[in-house]
């Protein structure tokens, strides 16, 4: 399992120090080992020693440091505080797809929900205009026997 592990493989963009230490790698990885690391805006990654080196080499402490890999400028964020969007990028990919069951599961369900509840309204009006084609027939039927009684009624006497 591990060897399929993308995770296990992430390594400092600069100098290739792991991500995680030797040893320390699993499945459930939380980014506690990467918590030295930061990201660039470029999408690089640096350990602590890398960073260290790449802020004490920037000579105002307000601008921002040029990628040593790819030279784009920007300021870079601890691993731990990236955005959530850029930390599931650091989670096992079988949790991701877990979750993604979960929520595919779950509106799945909702929505097989609002089409039963649809359905049951709509055959609820189908017998309810069946209800009220019979009637209607009869109702009809009552005028068309009034009208003979009506016309019976006035019939002049001989
Ligand atoms: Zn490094
Ligand atoms: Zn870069």
């Amino acid at each position: 399992m591990q060897a399929t592990d993308p995770l296990a493989h992430l390594a400092c963009s600069s100098c290739r120090r792991p991500l995680s230490p030797p040893g320390t790698a699993s499945s459930s990885t939380s980014l506690n080992p990467a918590s030295l690391f930061s990201l660039a805006p470029c999408g690089h990654i640096l350990c602590g020693p890398c960073t260290n080196a790449l802020v004490t080499a920037t000579h105002s402490p307000d601008a921002a440091p040029l990628c040593p890999v790819c030279g784009v400028q920007g300021h870079l964020v601890p691993l731990d505080q990236a955005p959530s969007s850029v930390q599931h990028c650091f989670r096992p990919l079988p949790d991701l797809a877990h979750e993604l069951g979960t929520a595919a599961g779950w509106q799945t369900a909702h929505l097989a929900e609002q089409l039963d509840f649809f359905k049951a309204k709509c055959a609820e009006q189908k017998s309810t205009l069946a209800r009220c084609g019979v009637e209607l027939k009869k109702l009809k039927a009552l005028k068309q026997c009034a009208r003979v009684v009506l016309c019976m009624g006035i019939r002049p006497e001989h």
